[in-house]
């Protein structure tokens, strides 16, 4: 319900309503060389992590260690002019040593702020600062409820994050703080049998929602979609723990992760994210979205093809704004089967941004 709320307060709050009737201007009229500020921005902020998580990049790469300086994050904010920013990419956050005055200046420019995070380094500072910044949004990957599971996919001990993630509930509780805090689980053939056992879990731990994703969405590119079958009993089981818990924000997690599963073939579908969320490197290079900063990690080659520019040694709208980014979101929007990593990815957006880009690229564009 707090989640809800909050999704509700920040859709419609008023001063945010301008930048929503701009970005369904830019779909409709396929403004992709001039578009409006992007909606959300996600900054990667520290290219290195604690963990060495089973499925992720990082457990095959070793990325030199950097942190992206607190005057570059101000000097993108500013300039960006995005209403949702979000303060991780691939790495951890609170590896950042500025990490805090990071919090407090996104929140002090009046934006809806989230962090994903793997909960392992948060002390009772960190938390302490986590909550008096403002933040709206705190994202702790877990994967899973079992422990022995946790062990194995990430490496580390299951009471410790929850024990941290207690210490921010508590924090936030105390001093009534709008922050929700969600846990995210990255799904694959080896948890997803878990997944109901998560939802009753879920419920007795200090989270207040749960974000469910499938691991060959995030990190694969997900062409094999329509053929998990054999995962629907799962589903449907999740699907009636989470109706008897009355959660209606576990109920929506597991549908999400269901429509990942089931959708349908690239060609039916259609992204727009390179129009409104873009990716920042922590080396300041501009990219469609999160999947391809994952895409171009493993594959660095394809960086050449996805990059608009670079947001440090330019002015953001002089790369956002370029004839190369509008090449870029332009051959996504209309035939990313042809751009490699997209063709296999299987965003789909919400069904009023399916529609207008039907729409436009029926009636405007063709
Ligand atoms: S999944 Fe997240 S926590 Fe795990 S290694 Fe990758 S960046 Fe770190
Ligand atoms: S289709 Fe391409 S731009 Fe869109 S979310 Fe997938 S990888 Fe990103």
């Amino acid at each position: 319900m707090r989640f809800a709320v909050l999704m509700f307060r920040k859709i419609f709050r008023l001063r945010n309503m301008p930048s929503y009737a701009a970005k369904v201007r830019d779909l409709v009229f396929y403004r992709t060389e001039k578009p409006a500020p992007p909606l959300r921005l996600q900054l990667e902020l520290a290219s290195v992590c604690n963990l060495r998580c089973k499925f992720c990049v990082l457990s095959v790469l070793r990325r030199e260690k950097k942190f992206m300086p607190y005057e570059s994050v101000k000097k993108i904010l500013d300039e960006s002019k995005a209403g949702y920013v979000q303060l991780s990419g691939i790495g951890e956050t609170f590896l950042h040593p500025d990490i805090a005055r990071i919090m407090r200046y996104a929140k002090n420019g009046g934006r809806f702020v989230k962090i994903t995070t793997n909960g392992l380094l948060i002390t009772g500072e960190i938390a302490e600062s986590i909550v008096d910044s403002g933040l709206d949004m705190l994202d702790v990957s877990i994967d899973t409820t079992d422990p022995a599971l946790y062990s194995r996919i990430r490496g580390a001990d299951f009471a410790k994050v929850i024990n941290n993630i207690r210490t921010v509930y508590d924090c936030r509780n105390l001093r009534k703080s709008g922050l929700v805090i969600r846990a995210k689980h990255i799904y694959n053939a080896e948890n997803i049998a878990h997944l109901p056992s998560d939802v009753e879990k879920l419920a007795e731990l200090p989270f207040d929602e749960a974000l469910f994703l499938w691991v060959r969405d995030i990190y694969e590119g997900s062409n094999q979609n329509g053929q998990r079958g054999e995962f629907l009993p799962i589903l449907e089981k999740a699907l009636q723990k989470a109706r008897e818990l009355k959660r209606p924000g576990m109920i929506e997690a597991v549908n999400i992760l269901k429509e990942t599963l089931f959708s349908g073939t690239t060609a039916d579908k259609c992204c727009c994210e390179p129009l409104y969320a873009p990716y920042v490197t922590v080396d300041g290079d501009l990219i469609p979205c999160c999947k391809c900063a994952m895409w171009t990690l493993q594959r660095p080659e394809n960086m050449n093809g996805l990059k608009m520019g670079n947001v440090l040694t330019d002015s953001f709208d002089a790369v956002w704004q370029s004839p190369r980014a509008a090449g870029i979101r332009r051959a996504i929007i209309e035939n990313r089967a042809a751009v490699n990593f997209c063709g296999t990815c299987s965003k789909d957006e919400n069904a009023v941004f399916r529609v207008i880009n039907r729409f436009s690229r029926k009636f405007i564009y063709s």
